[in-house]
């Protein structure tokens, strides 16, 4: 059983199927919902969600549905009912993202040019130095 949740604790989930695919979102629609310069998704069948507790606000826009959690502003899960069959969940909501790494990248056309370069910044365990 996958298991996630959002930051607070409020909204929890859970999904009984295997995850389908996997992949690091660039487009302009998920950069702003999540302030980060991508999201990570991990797609599954529709029906394989069941919430375990609380329930997630849905934002409909661009014709799509985005699912965050109400009081802390995670973003849970994201439904395209051109796609009906399948739903994405946020891949860093998991209790183990570790365990669904992106397969691939999407949506470089509206990719920050930075977000392909992080690789090779200085690397710190914790907090990084600040300038005075
Ligand atoms: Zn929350
Ligand atoms: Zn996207």
């Amino acid at each position: 059983m996958i298991k996630g949740g959002c930051l607070c604790g409020a909204v929890r989930y859970r999904l009984a199927k295997p995850a389908l695919q996997t992949c690091l979102c660039h487009c302009v629609d998920c950069r702003k919902a999540s302030g980060a310069p991508a999201m990570a998704w991990t797609f599954f069948h529709s029906g394989a969600m069941e919430w375990e507790k609380g329930m997630p606000k849905v934002l409909e826009f661009a014709q799509r549905e985005r699912s965050f959690c109400g009081d802390c502003g995670t973003p849970l899960m994201f439904f395209d009912p051109a796609l009906p069959h399948i739903f994405e969940v946020s891949t860093c909501s998991l209790d183990h993202p570790e365990n669904h790494p992106p397969k691939d990248q999407c949506w470089l056309m509206d990719g920050i040019p930075w977000s392909q370069t992080i690789g090779g910044l200085p690397k710190y365990d914790e907090y990084s130095p600040i300038p005075d």
